[in-house]
């Protein structure tokens, strides 16, 4: 923070719909600066799958010194499927930034707007509000990079992925959500539920995980804590998503549920997220980036302006800045008004609206 109303914000536009969509949450933070006496000091950076290709590093050393000394980091998405590295997988530098800066919490709320559709037809389904927390650090992504091969290049008989469950890599994402529960029943009243989702009857080290949750969850009287089997949770998160308030879950399990809960509200262009260590921040649409529809104007920002928001949510609560939160308020407000009274409807969802007529209208209420 260079005065303490300015604040730095590393923007990492990336690849495919990333540079899309960043455009959008730019506009909309410039504006709300604006309205709450705040700037926001943007500063763009190259990174991600085409940049790797054209300069050999995803993710350069100047950026995240950048990263590193900025208030927060807006990402927008990195990857293109035509981009691998020797062993086959994708350049990922999202997930070099999250072990780099140690953002163990990726928070995920998932909630419905009036006047979108949904695809469950069930009427409480309107009352979807549920957070996923997925832990970032470790789980079965600890074995990127590190997987034992058995036999020789080019006719191996195995590949082996190794899932790490440490007791501080658990015991602190744990804590983490019953803490996140607890600020979440205090604004919206009732009781915090979380829900850790594990794969307990199998593998000893999920077995371990549930042993850690246990603990933490008597640390915090006040939350209902429960435990359910992911394969089980796959099933819940279609037949009774309304029932759910926090989840709290390991790397694998968090990624893949992730998308089948941006699928409850819409698809992936309604979920946004936050990459929250003890340091430093991250915001990032859930998405990827979208190779399908990218360069079209196609893409739904809303996921992108949301993750602003809980950017400035982020930043309110660290500053002590409360014109910090009302930001937030404000684009989550503007967002609702756009998709409420019904003028608008993203491509997403079967209408006309690309991501600039989506984001001037978000733009046009704050
Ligand atoms: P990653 O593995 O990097 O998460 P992915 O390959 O799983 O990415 P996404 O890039 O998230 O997938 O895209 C999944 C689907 O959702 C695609 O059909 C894509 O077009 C669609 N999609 C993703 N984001 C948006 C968006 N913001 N607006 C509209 N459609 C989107």
């Amino acid at each position: 923070m260079t005065n303490t109303n300015d604040f730095d914000i590393a923007v990492l536009p990336g690849d495919g719909i990333g540079e899309e969509v960043m455009a959008c949450a730019e506009q909309v933070l410039a504006a709300v600066g604006q309205r709450i006496g705040r700037r926001f000091l943007l500063t763009r950076h190259r990174a991600g799958a085409q940049h790797y290709l054209e300069t050999g590093a995803a993710l350069p050393e100047p950026v995240l010194a950048a990263c590193e000394k900025a208030d927060a980091i807006l990402f927008g998405a990195m990857g293109l499927p035509h981009v691998r590295g020797k062993d086959g997988t994708e350049i990922i530098p999202q997930l070099d930034l999250r072990f780099h800066f140690d953002l163990y919490a990726g928070v995920r709320p998932i909630r419905t707007f009036q006047g979108l559709p949904i695809p469950l037809s069930h009427p409480l389904a309107r009352e979807i509000d549920l957070v996923l927390i997925r832990e970032n650090t470790e789980g079965l992504f600890h074995a990127r990079g590190r997987a034992e091969i058995r036999g020789m290049p080019g006719s191996e008989s195995a590949v082996l992925d190794t899932m790490c469950i440490s007791r501080r890599g658990t015991e602190r994402i744990c804590e983490y959500a019953f803490r996140y529960a607890e600020r979440r029943a205090a604004a919206k009243g009732g009781t915090g539920r979380v829900t850790s989702i594990d794969k307990a009857n199998v593998f000893a080290s999920m077995a371990f995980w549930r042993r850690i949750f246990d603990e933490t969850a008597s640390r915090h009287p006040t939350v209902e804590a429960s435990s359910a089997y992911v394969d089980a949770m796959a099933l819940n998160l279609l037949m009774k998503p309304w029932t759910y308030d926090v989840m709290v879950t390991e790397n694998m399990f968090g990624d893949i549920l992730s998308d089948l809960i941006a699928g409850l509200v819409g698809g992936m262009g309604m979920a946004p997220s936050g990459d929250i260590g003890d340091h430093h921040g991250l915001f990032q649409p859930a998405h990827g980036t979208a190779p399908d529809i990218m360069g079209q104007g196609k893409a739904n920002p809303t996921a992108m302006v949301l993750s602003a928001a809980m950017m400035l949510g982020w930043l309110g609560e660290r500053s002590g800045d409360s014109r910090l939160e009302d930001g937030m308020i404000l684009i989550e407000k503007a967002i609702e008004t756009v998709f409420a009274e019904g003028d608008i409807r993203p491509m997403e969802f079967g209408g006309p609206h690309g991501s600039s007529a989506v984001a001037t209208a978000i733009l046009e209420r704050i």
